[in-house]
């Protein structure tokens, strides 16, 4: 694979969980970045090792407005396109600015690479096969998708993303290729980011009840980040020709009962279980089929469950412990005059 050393890149979305990990590996791979994010639900902490950094900037903005000029003249060559809430509570809470940052977003982006000449790279995600009758999930399933339920402001936003994109590429205007990635884990996840990991993690560490939505049986793939971010990088450097869209994702599967006993586990933690009603359209089974990446990017996970897990919980402890920390002494109103 070519070296990126020197070449200025572009991360729409890049103070969120996946694009702040793809930063710091950018800026380790020695190129310059650029990060937008207008913090919706990205977070200037996931940034905080890039603070100092020349090679780093950050621009606070919405990739649902026009491009600013000046990076038309940044000598841009890649753009990776993270910017959209992901998580089910979050991408519901605001659906018709879910939708425009998939839509207004990629075309904005889209509009940016035809103008620079920069490669550009969409984020995504398994969640174009919906309740996927196909299984496992390959690129060539068109999916199976409520176009009208609460997820369909992420799912057919990021679907109409993928036909903007293909379509830019069928019209030679852009360099591009598009990644599905399906349910990925690790450091900088938010606690109140409502995907079964960071809650189950987050409850497991307080002895709260873990909430299983449903009776537990539906199945995800989790991969941990880092497998994830060197499947993004391998893609936007792939020089070949690609048939489509390339799935990135662990095609380990487990019911999320077996992935919270799993938590439990590491976690030692005396937590019950308690079982709440299964969100609407709420995919059965999900795992990727990663034969394509395997073949053209000579890509395979590398870190199993469990130890991605054991990074993952010792990070949430460790956040845990920083916020009591924070919290005022018992007895201190917040704002009360020192004694
Ligand atoms: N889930 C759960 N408890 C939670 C959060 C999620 O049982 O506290 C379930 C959810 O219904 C889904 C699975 O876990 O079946 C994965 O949900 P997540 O929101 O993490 O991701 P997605 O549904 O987008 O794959």
């Amino acid at each position: 694979m070519r070296s990126i050393k020197g070449q200025t890149i572009l991360v729409a979305g890049g103070a969120g969980f996946l694009g702040s990990h793809l930063c710091d590996a950018l800026i380790a791979d020695g190129a310059r970045v650029i990060c937008l994010d207008n913090f919706v639900t990205g977070r200037k902490q996931n940034l905080r090792k890039l603070e100092r950094e020349p090679r780093f900037e950050l621009v606070v903005f919405d990739v649902i407005d026009p491009i600013p000029p000046q990076l038309k003249r940044a000598g841009l060559r890649a753009i990776y396109n993270l910017a959209c809430a992901a998580s089910p509570p979050h991408y519901q809470s605001d659906p018709e600015h879910t939708m425009l940052s998939s839509v207004m977003g990629t075309r904005n982006l889209l509009l940016l690479a035809e103008n620079t000449g920069a490669r550009f790279q969409l984020a995504s995600t398994s969640e174009v096969y919906g309740d996927p009758l196909v299984h496992p999930q390959r690129e060539s399933y068109w999916g199976n998708v409520n176009p009208t339920g609460p997820r369909a402001c992420y799912d057919e936003g990021k679907r109409a993303a993928e036909a903007l994109t293909f379509d830019f590429a069928r019209a030679g205007r852009a360099n591009i290729c598009v990644a599905r990635i399906f349910n990925t884990y690790g450091p900088r996840m938010r606690a109140d980011d409502g995907r079964v990991v960071s809650n189950v993690i987050t409850q497991a560490l307080a002895g709260d009840d873990i909430t299983i939505y449903g009776d537990g049986r539906q199945t995800r793939s989790f991969c941990y980040v880092s497998d994830l971010i060197d499947g993004l990088s391998r893609l936007m450097r792939y020089e070949g020709k690609l048939p489509g869209p390339v799935n990135l994702g662990n095609p380990a599967e487990l019911t999320v009962a077996d992935f919270v006993n799993r938590v439990l586990a590491l976690t030692q933690s005396p937590s019950r279980v308690a079982n709440r009603p299964l969100p609407v359209d709420d995919p059965t089974r999900r795992r990727p089929d990663i034969s394509l990446a395997s073949e053209l990017l000579n890509w395979t996970p590398r870190v199993s469950l469990e130890a991605g897990l054991k990074m993952t919980i010792r990070w949430f402890a460790e956040e845990a412990g920083k916020q009591r920390q924070r919290l005022p002494e018992p007895g201190l109103e917040v704002g009360s005059p020192p004694i």
